[in-house]
């Protein structure tokens, strides 16, 4: 019988109001049953709320490094637990076993890394232009923090939010994808053995409509970040404008990786296979484009579609796994189709193309690691975002086309150059117009401790981890004091 997890509100593990729950399967296997979870509806927002409002001013009162206190306890209970959380990962979202301890570690961390600016959190101290008057500025909690996250880093995405709106003083409602509830209930239960006080954070699980909907147009949510599709952060971003509530996105992605005819071949082919079929390509940061110059095209194309059909795809679990399933059906028919898309524009299959269905595929949602060569930028399998294991190769005649190509998308997350020549990296690291850059790597492989986000229909100018992330989850209050005897005024005397 599989267990049945509630939603954490005030503390405490509670049912659905409406008793209903859902399943949660294992997409290498759909004949394994995770778990069956709460069914949610928008009275146990409102209750998740209640509980988070009434937590609020005691969470806020307490120290920051106290409660930074908190989260390094719980970071260190997530380091003890890792091998556990990282397999149930594995099989509520698929994504091979290596991958899921990088979720998990870097849900550790981002705890770790939070936990310090409990100490920190520095504003600022300027000389006034009057005498005997100080002033400075402080950040200063916003309140509720809701949060939607997707399925595809189930731990990592929630940490990222959670941490930094926690060591500001925030309390929090969660709502996770459907897909992937349990790592976010392992977060929540390493926080709450840490011993985060209740109400303080909340958790409710269910659908997009009746869960995350009514959370992002609650009045007494003060914030919502969200992360997931462009379509779906529209409409967080229309519930949150009549309110002028704070509202945080990060969005899909079409990255590039930009192979130069100086680069070192072996490595560029071994960083599309990576950025390209890590997580099954269902990454915001994935390598979904290589535009690769003309004097080396064939060179490369021959090696990566040669790698790319020696991928082992199979269960997560299973050490020989390279590459597991897609997350669900409908994600699975997503690339289907656009593989059906790209063979009609006449783009030319190298590798894969097919779903895999026989022997231990039959029960999970496999498809090949597929590549489709001599792409032009506006194919929409090279233009759109599709989240899965395709990968379009873009012949490119200069630099200058190549970045011209990896800007002409609407997405503007991560980019990435194979160079030996300085200056073409240092010219591609100026030009490209996204969030995040790297050269002689792929696009994926972002460390906690740099900002994260994208450009255009990527993100809403916001940033998410390092420091940047604590702009998110605050807003600055200056603060005048004058201690003169008399009035001064400001400009005037
Ligand atoms: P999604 O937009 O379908 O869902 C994201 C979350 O929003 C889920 O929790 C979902 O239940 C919820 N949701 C859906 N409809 C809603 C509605 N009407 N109101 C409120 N909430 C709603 O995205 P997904 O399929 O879970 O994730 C894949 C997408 O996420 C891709 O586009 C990917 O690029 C993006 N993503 C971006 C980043 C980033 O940092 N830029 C990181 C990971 C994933």
């Amino acid at each position: 019988m599989a267990k049945r997890y509630g939603n954490y509100i005030g503390g405490a593990w509670k049912d659905a109001a409406s008793g209903r729950t859902f399943d949660n399967r294992n997409p290498a296997d759909t004949s394994e049953l995770i778990g069956s979870f709460a069914d949610s509806g928008p009275e146990d927002v409102e209750r998740a709320i209640a509980c988070a409002r009434e937590a609020y001013p005691r969470w806020k009162a307490l120290p920051a490094p106290k409660r930074g206190e908190i989260l390094y306890r719980a970071a260190e209970i997530l380091v003890k637990r890792k091998e556990d959380f990282s397999r149930d990962m594995t099989r509520e979202m698929g994504k091979v076993l290596d991958e899921t301890r990088g979720d998990v570690q870097e849900a550790i961390d981002m705890t770790y890394y939070m936990a310090g600016e409990g100490r920190r959190q520095f504003g600022q101290t300027t000389p006034s232009e009057m005498p005997d008057k100080f002033q400075m500025s402080v950040r200063q909690p916003i309140g509720i923090a809701g949060l939607i996250t997707p399925w595809n880093f189930p731990m990592a995405i929630p940490s990222w939010k959670m941490m930094p709106a926690l060591i500001l003083g925030n309390t929090v409602v969660i709502k996770p994808a459907t897909d992937t509830p349990l790592s976010v209930v392992n977060l929540i239960e390493a926080l709450e053995q840490a011993g985060l006080p209740k109400g303080v954070v909340n958790m409710v699980t269910g659908s997009g409509s009746s869960v995350g909907s009514p959370l992002m147009s609650h009045k007494d949510v003060g914030m919502v970040s969200f992360t997931g599709s462009t379509e779906v952060g529209r409409r967080v971003s229309e519930a949150c404008a009549p309110a002028f509530k704070h509202c945080h996105l990060e969005m899909g992605g079409k990255n590039i990786i930009m192979v130069m005819d100086d680069a070192r071949l072996d490595l560029a082919v071994e960083g599309a296979l990576w950025g390209g079929f890590g997580t099954t390509g269902q990454r915001c940061t994935a390598a979904s484009r290589v535009a690769v110059h003309e004097k080396v095209y064939k060179e490369f194309l021959d090696r990566f579609s040669a790698g790319a059909k020696g991928l082992r795809v199979g269960n997560g679990l299973e050490p020989k796994s390279q590459v597991g399933p897609c997350v669900n059906t409908s994600q699975l028919e997503t690339v289907e189709r656009y593989v059906q898309i790209g063979k009609d524009e006449g783009a030319r299959l190298v590798a894969g193309g097919s779903r895999l269905g026989k022997g231990d595929h039959a029960r999970g949602y496999f498809h090949e690691p597929t590549v489709f060569a001599d792409c032009s930028p506006k194919m929409r399998v090279a233009y759109e975002e599709i989240f899965g294991p395709v990968v379009s190769v873009i012949p490119v005649k200069s630099l200058e086309q190549a970045i011209e190509v990896g800007n002409s998308v609407d997405y503007g997350l991560s980019a990435s150059i194979y160079t030996q020549d300085i200056g073409k990296a240092f010219t591609a690291m100026r030009e490209m117009y996204t969030g995040i850059f790297y050269v002689n790597a792929p696009t994926i492989g972002a460390e906690t401790h740099l900002p994260f986000g994208g450009t255009k229909n990527t993100g809403n100018g916001h940033r998410e981890a390092c420091v940047q992330a604590l702009e998110v989850f605050s807003e600055w209050k200056s603060i005048y004091i004058d201690f003169s005897g008399k009035l001064q005024r400001a400009q005037i005397d």
